[in-house]
């Protein structure tokens, strides 16, 4: 494997984000780097591939500025670059809700260690809540998480508010996990504001997990944010637990709709694929801006903010989410 692929995120002052981001582009000029890196007033998030060596580069360099010291990276090996081009942009927020719940009230941190004893003793009166969108726990979560139609980060809130009256949020204990850790901080503040006093977030989400437990408790793969678009969380054999969209046999290689202007992310095994031509309906087939289909094991999503020009350049024209 010649790249690793490093994700991290730091809730920390940065008082002029925009300086930091010029900071990181100049530094990340000089390294075999793909990267997608977001920096707030309030901190800094990050998934990146480099070069091993500079994978350790980058690391003494950004943990050298005390503000940043204590952020822990998650490293995975990997064969080839996770994005097309670096990009280093300023966000307003980390997490991008329309309201900003206060971060002072977080769940508590809990270590991949401790997480599986408490997975293992839970009790009816214990909520384990997958706080990720509804295409990602399609693939892979914990054994008996209650995974909520969630299709965008914004709709989080919501879905806190449904919640409240469902359950007493007094008598309620919350276990919450996403893919790296991030989403938890800003959920697990919300929840409290909504009056759940009990909460247990996992440290490091699962990624983290998968490589101090494995796969213990987990079902499935873990969807994530780049090229890969799906990883095993441990070295052990994962099963299959979701379907193709197409005739249901099972399947967990996602494809965006090739159909430019549809775009959907669908599961389809390789026999749909290649019959309907990578579309997500016969539909779409008959589009007009449709991207030829090409075989692959594993494909590459397309972003719809994407834009193609005649080189065959992707540019990222922007997204509206965070990454973990
Ligand atoms: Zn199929
Ligand atoms: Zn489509």
């Amino acid at each position: 494997m010649e790249y690793l692929v490093l994700a991290f995120y730091g809730y920390v002052e940065i008082e002029d984000p925009q300086r930091e981001v010029k900071k990181h582009q100049l530094f990340l000029k000089n390294l075999d780097v793909r990267a997608r890196i977001y920096i707030a007033f309030n901190g800094i998030n990050g998934q990146m591939s480099l070069k091993k060596e500079d994978a350790n580069t980058y690391m003494e360099w950004l943990k050298d500025d005390p503000r940043f010291s204590s952020i822990m990276f998650k490293i995975d090996p990997y064969g080839e670059h996770i994005y097309p081009r670096v990009a280093v942009k300023c966000r307003e927020q980390l997490v991008a809700l329309d309201k900003k719940p206060d971060l002072s009230h977080r769940g508590k941190h809990v270590s991949p260690e401790e997480w599986k004893k408490m997975l293992e003793e839970r009790d009816e009166n214990t909520l384990l809540i997958d706080v990720r969108n509804s295409y990602e726990s399609e693939i892979g979560h914990f054994e008996g998480a209650e995974c909520p139609d969630l299709k965008t980060f914004r709709e989080f809130p919501r879905y806190a508010e449904e919640l409240k009256r469902k359950k007493d949020p007094k008598k309620t204990k919350v276990m919450m996990y996403c893919t790296g850790g991030i989403r938890c901080e800003t959920y697990s503040a919300l929840l409290k504001e909504k009056g759940f006093k009990d909460i247990y977030q996992l440290l490091g989400g699962v990624i983290h997990y998968g490589h101090e437990m494995g796969n213990q408790h987990w079902r499935g793969k873990l969807f994530v944010f780049d090229d890969r678009l799906s990883v095993p969380i441990s070295d052990k054999k994962h099963e299959v637990i979701s379907h193709c969209h197409h005739c249901s046999a099972p399947c967990d290689v996602y494809y965006n709709c090739a159909d430019m202007d549809c775009n959907a992310l669908f599961l389809s095994c390789p026999e749909c694929a290649e019959r309907l031509q990578g579309c997500c309906s016969e539909k779409c087939i008959h589009a007009k801006r449709r991207r030829p289909f090409e075989k692959q094991e594993n494909p590459k999503p397309f972003r719809k903010w994407y834009s193609y020009s005649d080189t065959k350049e992707m540019n990222d024209v922007d997204c509206c989410s965070c990454d973990q």
